[in-house]
């Protein structure tokens, strides 16, 4: 069975296309399960490059739910969300969460003020310690359904360093002792064949760190975090990301989560 339920919308500034192209690409690429799961908002926080403005969230669940309906015969979709979390916007999550079918764990930065400034960009190992120590205060409130990208500050990080192998372990016995999906993503793969990295094929996933995460008994969900509609088209990069884990003891889940 073929689902994918991390893909974004134009809604969240970094994204092409219409939401009915996702659509439409997914049913191509034979998807039985397409989950939209765009960039959430901020009620009090906005930046047009990387999520949707809060009175934009109505608007997109109405638009899913309606592609939802039309679609009905060829491919089941659901309506969710992919945010970050942090404890002090704790009461906006459970809200987001209200809305939505599901709602996936996508740190992105390490404090959601330097947004524009730092992505994924972290000046000291404890920058990355504190990052690693938010995601598992996410995953312990039981609000998300999957962590997505675990290992993606590895895109940004020149080295391993102690820090990094710290939170993959943070990360690894976390989602194995709530059970909760961790995502391989494949945009990585996706971003490494379009923009070649010094040195590295791809900017995830990351082999050191998925050696660590293999070390628990985790779920492996394969996610293709789509930011154009023809990302769903390209299965060649699902191929590569199962490639680039090949080896390693995980457990891949086979059955629809949502
Ligand atoms: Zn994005
Ligand atoms: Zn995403």
């Amino acid at each position: 069975m073929r689902f994918n339920y991390h893909t974004h919308t134009a809604r969240c500034g970094h994204a092409t296309g219409t939401d009915e192209e996702y659509v439409q690409c997914a049913i191509k690429a034979g998807y039985q399960i397409l989950g939209f799961s765009d960039h959430a908002p901020y009620r009090n926080y906005s930046n047009r490059r990387c999520f949707m403005e809060w009175d934009q969230l109505d608007e997109y669940i109405g638009s899913i739910e309606s592609l939802k309906e039309k679609y009905k015969d060829q491919i089941e979709i659901h309506v969710g969300l992919e945010t970050e979390y942090y404890s002090y916007c704790h009461e906006e999550k459970v809200e987001l969460k209200n809305k939505v079918e599901y709602l996936m764990l996508g740190q992105h930065f390490s404090d959601p003020m330097n947004t524009a400034i730092d992505y994924f960009k972290f000046n000291s190992e404890e920058e990355i310690l504190l990052y690693g120590t938010s995601i598992c205060e996410g995953l312990d409130t039981g609000l998300f359904d999957c962590l997505c990208h675990p290992d993606v500050i590895m895109s940004r990080q020149p080295e391993f360093t102690k820090a990094c192998e710290s939170i993959a372990h943070m990360i690894g016995k976390k989602c194995a002792e709530i059970n909760i999906p961790v995502e391989m993503n494949v945009r990585g793969i996706q971003k490494g064949k379009r923009r070649p990295i010094e040195g590295r094929h791809c900017y995830y996933p990351s082999r050191e760190f998925w050696e660590i995460l293999a070390q628990y008994p985790i779920r492996v969900i394969c996610g293709i975090d789509a930011h154009a509609p023809e990302d769903l088209l390209d299965l060649e990069s699902v191929e590569d990301a199962y490639r680039e884990l090949e080896g390693l003891d995980l457990s891949y889940i086979t059955e629809p989560i949502i």
